[in-house]
């Protein structure tokens, strides 16, 4: 869904769920927000084909947080395309995508659960990657105000309470609130993220008051897709614990 211009937002069915990674189109290349699950890369980047970033060269990657359905399509994107890729993410999620921390909401009893589960080829690049990398997969880490250059300007905005280093970005062009998981829609209204995922909702919702200081006439929601229409006054209301 073209959200406007250099704004896409996609919707991949994983069958265990759909999810909704954006896609910035710029001039000359183009950049993507989350990755999606282990195994997933190659749908992703057919949608992102479809979506109309033709033969650029991807030129970033955003990771919103640290959790497997955001960063896990991540080593598959960097090998299926040239793998410049700059990566990026918060640094209060950067060691748990790097490999040095444990994730923090996958135990080891579903981690050996899921390897079981994997095509070999899927595991391997799991293991490869998150589990005894050799090199760092953070090569950049966001500061909260951060302004970075893609799709026209992107604000970064550390919303924490999901997982310590979850940023949701804004996109000034089009006052459109790519917010991850800092919030998720049910049938086009917002609600505060997942309880049963979210270690510190009191934070999750102080985060959402946070959210309220931007102009947004639009969210992306990772899960639930595209609201639009009353964002910031609900926000303000989620952040006032009013459902
Ligand atoms: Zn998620």
């Amino acid at each position: 869904m073209q959200i406007a211009e250099g704004i896409v937002m996609l919707e991949l069915d994983l069958g265990s769920m759909t999810i909704h990674p954006t896609v910035l189109v710029d001039e000359d290349s183009w950049t993507l927000i989350d990755t999606g699950l282990p195994g997933s890369a190659a749908a992703l980047l057919a949608l992102a084909k479809q979506a109309g970033v033709g033969d650029r060269p991807l030129r970033a990657i955003l990771l919103t947080h640290q959790d497997l359905d955001h960063i896990g399509g991540l080593p598959g994107i960097l090998e299926e395309t040239d793998g410049s890729a700059v990566v990026y993410a918060h640094p209060d999620d950067a060691g748990a995508i790097n490999g040095t921390e444990r994730l923090a909401k996958l135990s080891q009893e579903r981690l050996d659960g899921f390897l079981q589960e994997w095509p070999e080829d899927v595991r391997s690049q799991f293991e490869r990657t998150f589990l005894h990398p050799v090199r760092p997969n953070v090569d950049m880490m966001y500061k909260d105000g951060d302004t970075l250059p893609f799709g026209g300007g992107l604000t970064v905005i550390h919303t924490p309470g999901h997982t310590p280093g979850h940023v949701s970005l804004y996109h000034r062009a089009s006052k459109t609130l790519i917010a991850g998981d800092a919030t998720v829609a049910r049938d086009g209204v917002l609600s505060g993220p997942n309880a049963r995922v979210t270690p510190d909702m009191d934070m999750a919702l102080a985060s959402l008051g946070k959210l309220g200081q931007y102009d947004i006439e639009g969210v992306i929601c990772y899960h639930g897709g595209w609201v639009q229409g009353g964002v910031n006054a609900r926000f303000a209301a989620l952040s006032e614990g009013k459902s």
